[in-house]
């Protein structure tokens, strides 16, 4: 029994305002393909949660259209879209139990008891929670629930699952180790899924694409290689790899040269689009530059330990900032010497 009916979801020039002053998303164009797993990620405020509400049917846009693959669902409510949604908190039923909060929707619908039962059995199995099956949700753990609740929403065949933070209540040891066995349930479930998160570490871990937005516009929608290697523009490369954003010029071959002594190479799809500019905006990420006894004094203004290693934030004297990682510690008001690493690929950012 398939376990999804996955759609493809189309939002062309698609807008929507709370009130007349202001477009909360704005001319919005995104595809997304059948089982396909897309996050949006943005600050906070930049529409990622309006644009789940629009696809569930709980608000309509002020203009555009709304494909389920070729039926405008724009002004359809919720009950004639098959959209499942897993909201942040998983707004669990607390008085029933497990099978009973899967089963709930399809009771809904009307469908036998038989079917029911074996749909739920189907579930329970696809989402590794057979053993608790007869459990109330009250006393289940926070990886527990998000199973539970994804579930609940995968039981109606949705044709587009919407997940809404999903990892956000886990403490954070623990949703590193459950996004993976997330995104295998996904995969399995064969879904077409919109994954909403505000973390880049989690997107680019997760998505087949992603979309980055910024004050309810798309800036760049891609799969994650190609956003990490050619972001469209500063507020990509900032946002998704804490790139520094720094002016270099060209210095023969791949090569270019931010201060004197400090050499970048220049990943090779960029080389034919910006041979004849004679400076170039680089975005370097922190991943590009390592400790080097014979690179550039660098003065540390913070660092913070990312668990394997540091990451630091320096300044070159009279210069720019940069970030790099450590594998030692520092202190601010050291000066260390960087050098960008000689296999590094540094994007450069044409807007
Ligand atoms: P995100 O989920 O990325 O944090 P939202 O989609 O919640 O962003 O918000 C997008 C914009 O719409 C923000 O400027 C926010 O203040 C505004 N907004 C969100 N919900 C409402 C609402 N119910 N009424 C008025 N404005 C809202």
């Amino acid at each position: 029994m398939a376990f999804t009916n996955p759609a493809t979801l189309q939002f062309q020039q698609v807008s929507y305002g709370y009130g007349p002053e202001e477009w909360a998303v704005d001319d919005i164009n995104l595809v997304v393909k059948p089982g396909e797993l897309v996050v949006l990620v943005g600050p906070s405020g930049c529409g990622k949660s309006t644009l789940l509400k629009l696809v569930a049917g709980l608000i309509y846009p002020t203009r555009g259209t709304l494909l389920l693959d070729d039926m405008n669902v724009a002004r359809k409510p919720p009950e004639q879209r098959q959209v499942g949604w897993v909201p942040q908190s998983y707004a669990l039923f607390d008085h029933l139990t497990v099978a009973e909060n899967i089963a709930f929707g399809l009771r809904m619908q009307g469908q036998p008891r038989q079917q029911r039962q074996r749909r739920t059995e189907h579930l329970l199995d696809l989402c590794q929670i057979q053993a608790l099956a007869r459990r109330s949700v009250h006393d289940l753990s926070g990886g527990q629930r998000q199973r539970v609740a994804i579930a609940r929403a995968l039981a109606v065949q949705p044709r587009v699952l919407l997940l809404d933070e999903p990892l956000a209540a886990l403490d954070p040891q623990l949703r590193v180790s459950l996004r993976s066995s997330l995104v295998s349930l996904l995969r399995e479930a064969g879904v077409t899924t919109l994954f909403v998160t505000h973390d880049q570490t989690e997107a680019l871990a997760i998505a087949d694409r992603i979309a980055v937005l910024r004050a309810g516009r798309v800036e760049q929608y891609g799969n994650p290689e190609t956003l990490w290697d050619r972001p469209v523009n500063e507020f990509v490369a900032r946002f998704l790899s804490r790139a520094e954003i720094v002016e270099a010029h060209y210095v023969g071959g791949n090569q270019v040269e931010i201060v004197p002594g400090l050499i970048a190479p220049i990943a090779p799809q960029h080389l034919n689009a910006h041979r004849n500019a004679h400076t170039v905006t680089l975005a370097l990420r922190p991943t590009d530059l390592q400790v080097d006894s014979t690179g550039v004094m660098l003065v540390v203004l913070a660092s913070e330990y990312t668990g394997s290693s540091y990451l630091v934030y320096g300044q070159l004297p009279n210069g720019p900032r940069l970030s790099f990682m450590s594998s030692a510690p520092v202190q601010p008001g050291e000066t260390v010497p960087v050098q960008v690493r000689p296999e590094a690929k540094v994007a450069i950012i044409s807007a």
